[in-house]
């Protein structure tokens, strides 16, 4: 067998050595008495009577070592804001912060939202809770009033940390009167909100009795020193709801010594992170990759991490090439979709600057499709390791695992099992297996590995019902997303369970019609739906954008490149899927995470309303798509 095949069996046949291996990666302060207990599955304790801290880990076990490298290079764009901090300013900050906290009447098991920009002190604000004990919820600043409340009252906080603003694009977001709105919608609003000042909110509204200035409390605690409060391995260590994508957001539960460890055991033999490197990961804190591997996976390495405020494109598309140049970045983790961004910009820019850093450039968050995955390669010589993962698992479920073995990648698929997932692919309706090529629900036998969610928040009866409950015979973790493994163990991911389109009984993922649309080189990103038909039961509608404005400028070019991308479609999976309309647009909906909004794409195309939209990022995205179904309508009529 090869390298990675024995480590994956290891980690399936002798789990509580395999793991308790990887548990040596972290400082324990008191062991743990047994690796597993799966005694009540689908719940699980890792580490079972251990104790530790995420912030020790994160940050004071490297004060011995590296106390003076930098642990936080912090970088805005939007403000023009730049600075580090050393692992030794680091703690001295955490350590004012949670005792900040900790006199606001934070104690351990209390929730903290953080609702904040991406600066520093929202790193701080996370540290600071993992150092107490408290359980930090990081909700993604810029979420509208409406949503920050649904999170408050299922959270109950007893503190809200937020800031003025923040920017994005060189507009000021102002944060205070949202968080304002918010605590009056709010069922069970905190008696406190700490509030970090940044200066761009010049009529700053102030709730004396309840709004503590960040600046002035600080100042009382410049020279803190906060024990960490000792958790027991399955003690929670943060909330963190789901992106929103397919409904009503899941309040994931995680816990603190398996998270710890799985992080370690990542950054490791996945992410190649060594101490003393930097990663760049481009994310933002409220999203589980930015808490996995902007402020946890790396500092837990020792590595230099850094925060970044702004888009990729602004002041130029070689901002973050620029980045990696400057700082000597050795790992980078982003999205496709921000590919797919820099892949519609001049190439000079990937040129301009020396990234001979960089050994990899991890991606994940959604479909990494082959054309933008080979785009990227080529233009930037290193390793692209698309990797799978969700808000729930906190870590990868499908990779490439490079450190233990340096598998040959295929692109279009994210790799194979990750270490630790019992993965299977069940038919949707049998829940058997189904073979080599087959498409089948992409599941995980329990016990989930360490870092998993543990439970939703408050809610077993919804963890059990909404995950494990999905096949009759089988105890199984569903993803809910469709995908295949190949004869040589690879995954592919087909897209969503609930984004299945049936064409005359022919059932096709949204997925394979969009890589399908994506061969035609005129394109740079789509979006398939379904729409209602009365003949065939659902009709496939593409909407596209292309690189070269030129292809659509005029109805005959428009006209000719749809065609084209029909005979693409035809070409790769057959007329069957091929769509009754493609439309151009100029801008997709997506969530502020970067993922398609096909739900409220299919409702504008069926004449419905596009439902819940809070998680939105650019509303004129939705325009463009209904003014493309109403020319459709109309042409049609
Ligand atoms: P919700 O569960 O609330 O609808 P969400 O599923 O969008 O939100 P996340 O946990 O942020 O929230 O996203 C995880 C999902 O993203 C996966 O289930 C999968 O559909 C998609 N995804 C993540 N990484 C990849 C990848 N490398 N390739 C394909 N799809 C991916
Ligand atoms: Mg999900």
């Amino acid at each position: 067998m090869g390298k990675y095949a024995d480590f994956y069996r290891r980690s399936m046949d002798d789990k509580a050595g395999f793991w308790a291996e990887q548990a040596r990666l972290i400082n324990w302060h008191t062991p743990f008495e047994q690796v597993l207990d799966d005694s009540r599955l689908p719940f699980a304790r890792w580490f079972v009577g251990g104790r530790t801290n995420l912030c020790h880990n994160a940050v004071d076990r490297h004060l011995a070592t590296r106390p003076e490298q930098k642990a936080i290079v912090y970088l805005s764009t939007e403000t023009g804001q730049e600075g580090s901090y050393t692992y030794r300013e680091l703690h001295a900050e955490v350590n004012r912060v949670a005792a900040m906290i900790a006199g606001l009447g934070v104690s351990k098991g209390d929730r903290v939202i953080i609702y904040m920009p991406m600066v520093p002190e929202a790193v701080f604000a996370m540290l600071a809770c993992a150092r107490i004990g408290a359980i930090h919820s990081v909700v993604f600043g810029g979420f509208a009033a409406n949503s920050l409340a649904t999170r408050i009252d299922d959270a109950k906080p007893k503190l809200l940390i937020t800031s003025d603003a923040g920017m994005r694009g060189g507009k000021t977001i102002l944060y205070k009167p949202l968080v304002d709105e918010a605590l009056n919608l709010a069922q069970n609003p905190p008696d406190k909100v700490l509030l970090f000042r940044r200066g761009l909110d010049a009529d700053l509204a102030w709730n004396a009795g309840r709004d503590v200035d960040w600046a002035e409390l600080r100042a009382r605690h410049l020279d803190a020193e906060v024990e960490p409060v000792w958790l027991e391995s399955s003690e929670p260590s943060y909330i963190l709801y789901t992106s929103g994508t397919t409904g009503k957001p899941k309040g994931v539960q995680r816990n603190t010594g398996g998270y710890a460890v799985a992080l370690a055991a990542s950054m490791k033999h996945i992410y190649t992170g060594r101490a003393g490197e930097t990663m760049f990961t481009s994310s933002d804190i409220g999203w589980v990759v930015g808490h996995s591997y902007i402020v946890y996976g790396p500092l837990i390495a020792g590595m230099t991490t850094i925060v970044y405020e702004g888009l990729p494109i602004r002041p130029d598309p070689g901002i973050w090439w620029k980045i990696v140049q400057d700082n000597r970045v050795n790992v980078m983790f982003t999205s496709p979709t921000a590919v797919r961004v820099l892949k519609k910009q001049p190439p000079e820019y990937l040129h301009k600057y020396d990234v001979s850093s960089l050994r990899s450039l991890y991606l994940a968050g959604e479909p990494l499709d082959e054309p933008t995955a080979r785009w990227i390669a080529d233009a930037l010589g290193v390793n692209i390791i698309d990797n799978y993962w969700q808000t729930e698992t906190g870590w990868p479920i499908l990779s490439s695992v490079p450190a233990i073995e340096d598998l040959p990648r295929k692109f279009g698929s994210p790799g194979f099992a990750v270490y630790g997932f019992d993965l299977k692919l069940l038919d949707e309706r049998t829940g058997q297996e189904v073979g080599a090529d087959e498409k089948g629900v992409l599941t995980a036998i329990p016990p989930l590995p360490p870092g998993c969610l543990t439970t939703v928040w408050g809610d077993d009866k919804r963890f059990v019902n909404t995950y494990f409950s999905n096949f009759e015979n089988v105890l199984a973790y569903s993803t809910f997303d469709w995908a295949t493994r190949d004869a040589d163990g690879y995954y592919f991911i087909l897209g969503r369970t609930d984004d299945v389109i049936n064409v005359a009984g022919h059932r096709l993922g949204t997925r394979e019609i969009e890589e399908a649309v994506s061969a035609h080189p005129a394109i740079a990103e789509v979006a398939v739906v379904g729409v209602h038909d009365e003949v065939k039961g659902q009709a496939v509608m593409a909407f596209a954008v292309v690189k070269d404005a030129g292809r659509t400028a005029t109805p005959e070019a428009t006209a000719a490149l749809e065609k084209e991308v029909m005979a693409t479609v035809d070409r790769e999976l057959g007329a069957i899927a091929r769509p009754a309309r493609v439309c151009f647009v100029t801008l997709l909906p997506k969530t502020r995470s970067g993922k398609l909004l096909r739900r409220s794409i299919q409702a504008l195309a069926e004449g419905r309303e596009a439902g819940d939209l809070t998680t939105l990022d650019d509303p004129s995205a939705l325009e463009q798509i209904k003014a493309a179904v109403a020319a459709w309508k109309s042409g049609k009529a």
